[in-house]
């Protein structure tokens, strides 16, 4: 069976690239959110197994909302995907729980070693 992802970013661009990147492996995405207050409202019902992050959003960012779903759901795994490549950020996702770190631009290889690792 396919491993449910949803997506959280502000980016069509990013979404169109990660739908490309996935097709024909076996993650498949199932819910697209461009906030963090999309990404907290549908996580319940949409309840995948893998949720990519953008930090940079409009509204709340994507740590914030990392931070808020892992609160309600300590098993979400939740993989950053964010062009803010820098200690500080890593330190923060890691500390608040997410699985990984993916940085911006991205490509297939790298992503699914980061939900492979995610899924363990
Ligand atoms: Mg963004």
């Amino acid at each position: 069976m396919s491993k449910r992802i949803m997506v959280v970013d502000d980016s069509r661009l990013v979404r169109v690239q990660l739908e490309d990147i996935l097709e024909g492996t076996e993650y498949e995405i199932v819910a697209y959110c461009r906030s963090g207050e999309d990404a907290i409202a549908q996580y319940d019902e949409v309840k995948p197994d893998i949720v990519t992050m953008d930090i940079i959003m409009q509204g709340m960012d994507g740590l914030d909302a990392s931070e808020l779903i892992l609160k309600e759901h300590p098993d979400a795994r939740i993989v950053m995907i964010s062009s803010l490549a820098y200690d500080d950020t890593y330190k923060k996702a890691k500390a608040i729980g997410a699985k990984g770190f993916v940085d911006k631009p991205f490509h297939q290889e790298q992503l699914l070693k980061v939900f492979e690792q995610a899924l363990c």
